[in-house]
């Protein structure tokens, strides 16, 4: 093994990895952490939702023994996490349209889709120009392509729909694309409903198979369904596609690896052939899926005052999250003042999700570092992590870097 240990080579953590380990070695007191992906309390510690801690505790007191789960988790977990993409009401869930399976997080479901198009043979799949940094690691080290279309335009700090439904339209019919609804991660945008017929039309048309990453539902609006609208319109057109769902965020559930992996086939039968090849997948990578997270999830979704406690806590953390967002730019507007800036950061009070994304940042990600401020190097910033007590630090550091950029 000593032989072989020594051929290793060494490589980088992604940019998210990397600076989260050097905020870890920064011994300053004032150090703040805005390049972590989650969301945090007013105190800068990781927001807990008492409804699920109370899921938790009943979980506890209801089950001592912890069996294998089958592959694909349960049907109880397939159904109560699909309600929560497709609504209530869904006709793809009444038709048992949705093959669904419990996966480890967002990123083991994303893991499986990436396995099935092998399965598929499908060579090349679609991100986003900004894409977030672990669709692309994934999509190619597990041997595909990776194709960039138009998304995001810098100037404009916002989805440049023209470019983007210019590209959708002149793929090669078929293509795989990756896309995020709500909260896009990095770009902290919605995508607007105003061209959600668009981009139907030309999906059908062209027969894309778009790939929806949901890891920031309820973040983007006060409302849960409408973080999926974009999804609920596929559904009423007839469109077949797969979303990958995580709780990570939404639930505060980041080690507990909570995700789902759903699939629309065309009838229950392919459903039925869907699953015993995602179950092969999966058996062969890690066999199942983590039970305590199967039971936590449910018993949240199933009891509907701990459900109804967990929407509305999600919509006040929301609130304070954008709260915080326009705090952070009104301390932008103040203290470019003193540096003598004249940038306009109205725009990025817009933005959703729990990051701002800003491009402007990118070129002072090292200045504040000395700062002991850590973000990501393309200027994504977690929101969520501004507390009233570093707000003024990390404008006014954040100007001063401009100033002398
Ligand atoms: N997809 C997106 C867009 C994300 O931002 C993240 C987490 O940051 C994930 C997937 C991964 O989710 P999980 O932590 O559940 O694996």
């Amino acid at each position: 093994m000593d032989a072989l240990i020594g051929q290793l080579e060494d490589v980088e953590p992604d940019n998210i990895l990397k600076s989260a380990e050097e905020f870890k070695n920064d011994k300053s007191d004032v150090k703040v952490n805005l390049s972590i992906g989650v969301c945090c309390d007013e105190n800068g510690q990781l927001h807990i939702f008492k409804s699920v801690l109370e899921a938790e505790k009943l979980v506890q007191q209801r089950y001592k023994e912890k069996p294998y789960l089958l592959s694909n988790g349960t049907k109880e977990f397939s159904l109560l996490t699909q309600k929560l993409i497709f609504g209530e009401n869904s006709k793809y869930v009444m038709e048992k349209k949705i093959c669904t399976v419990q996966a480890i997080g967002g990123t083991g479901a994303i893991f499986i889709a990436l396995q099935l198009f092998k399965r598929l043979h499908i060579h090349e799949i679609c991100v986003t120009n900004r894409p977030y940094i672990n669709h692309v690691n994934m999509i190619t080290s597990y041997g595909f392509k990776v194709k960039y279309i138009s998304f995001f335009e810098d100037k404009l700090v916002n989805i440049n729909y023209d470019a983007f439904l210019y590209d959708l339209r002149n793929l090669e019919d078929g293509s795989v694309v990756m896309l995020q609804v709500s909260c896009y991660n990095p770009c902290s945008t919605n995508m607007e409903e105003i061209y959600f017929d668009q981009i139907a039309d030309i999906v059908c048309k062209k027969k894309h198979v778009i790939v929806f990453d949901v890891a920031y539902q309820g973040f983007g609006s006060p409302n849960l369904n409408d973080d999926v609208s974009l999804i609920r319109k596929f559904e009423e057109r007839g469109i077949s596609f797969v979303v990958c769902q995580s709780f990570s965020k939404n639930m505060s559930l980041y080690g507990e690896r909570a995700g789902a992996l759903h699939i629309i086939c065309k009838s229950k039968e392919e459903r039925k052939i869907m699953a015993n090849n995602l179950r092969i997948i999966i058996r062969k990578f890690y066999s199942s899926p983590t039970i305590h997270t199967n039971r936590i999830v449910c018993q949240l979704l199933e009891n509907e005052k701990l459900k109804s406690e967990w929407i509305n806590d999600l919509r006040e953390l929301s609130e304070r999250v954008h709260k915080n967002r326009v705090l952070f730019f009104e301390k932008m507007e103040f203290y470019q003042k003193k540096y003598d800036l004249n940038y306009d950061w109205s725009v990025y009070k817009k933005q959703s999700g729990i990051f701002s994304f800003v491009p402007l940042f990118a070129g002072i990600y090292d200045k504040l570092k000395e700062h002991h401020i850590y973000i990501i190097d393309n200027g994504r910033i977690n929101v969520s992590g501004i507390t009233a007590r570093n707000v003024d630090y990390v404008a006014e550091k954040a100007c001063l870097c401009l100033a002398v950029e």
